[in-house]
């Protein structure tokens, strides 16, 4: 454990290397506020070796490294100052500081929405991706839209929307929350907003834990 999480960034988390953010299906991982790497959730291995990163990815990028090393020229710039801020202006739940970016491989066409959440005293950052979409190259609007149906409709034909990070649960795969974009350009009528796990240990923490945060 301690190859994928810095004892005093652990401290920081409070309550959340427990649950959600170990079991998350997509990377997760935490930087302190210079960007330097702390933490790495179970996913960020299995993506690794998942898109031919490994072994590189265990072997170079350790705890301790600076993230910024990984993007060069207006992407190390834009980097920085989206870290700096959402820890500047994190404590808006209203307005969480999110990002989307396409990750593709050959065959399938992905894009990420990666959340940042300010941990500690505004010690660091949690840095969660969720995966928006995966399909074929572009499949048609008619059955992107019924495969979307059958994602993110429950038994009884409800949309849950997480009220804070508006990903919407995907009912295929436990804990798994998605960003569609046209939901959140368009809200549909049958959305019930709800809470995402991440969002729900994050802004509600339990009491007991509270004190860590
Ligand atoms: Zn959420």
């Amino acid at each position: 454990m301690t190859s994928r999480c810095n004892p005093s960034f652990r401290k920081i988390l409070g309550s959340f290397p427990e649950l959600p953010i170990e079991t998350h299906p997509a990377p997760v991982y935490g930087v302190w506020k210079d960007l330097s790497l702390a933490y790495f959730n179970p996913a960020w291995f299995t993506f690794a070796k998942e898109n031919q990163g490994e072994p590189s990815i265990s072997l170079e990028w350790k705890l301790g490294r600076n993230l910024l090393e990984a993007v060069t020229g207006h992407l190390k710039d834009f980097y920085a100052d989206f870290f700096q801020a959402c820890l500047q202006d994190g404590e808006n739940p209203l307005r969480p500081n999110q990002f989307l970016y396409e990750c593709s491989s050959p065959e399938i066409y992905r894009r990420y929405l990666m959340t940042l959440y300010p941990v500690g005293r505004k010690e660091g950052v949690l840095v969660v991706n969720a995966l928006v979409q995966e399909r074929p190259h572009a499949p048609s609007a008619v059955k992107q839209h019924e495969m979307h149906l059958s994602f993110y409709n429950d038994a009884n034909g409800i949309i849950h929307q997480c009220a804070h990070c508006r990903k919407v649960k995907n009912v295929k795969e436990n804990d798994r929350w998605d960003w569609v974009s046209e939901y959140v350009k368009t809200i549909p009528a049958n959305i019930s907003h709800d809470i995402c796990p991440i969002c729900l240990e994050y802004y509600y923490p339990a009491p007991d834990e509270s004190d860590s945060l």
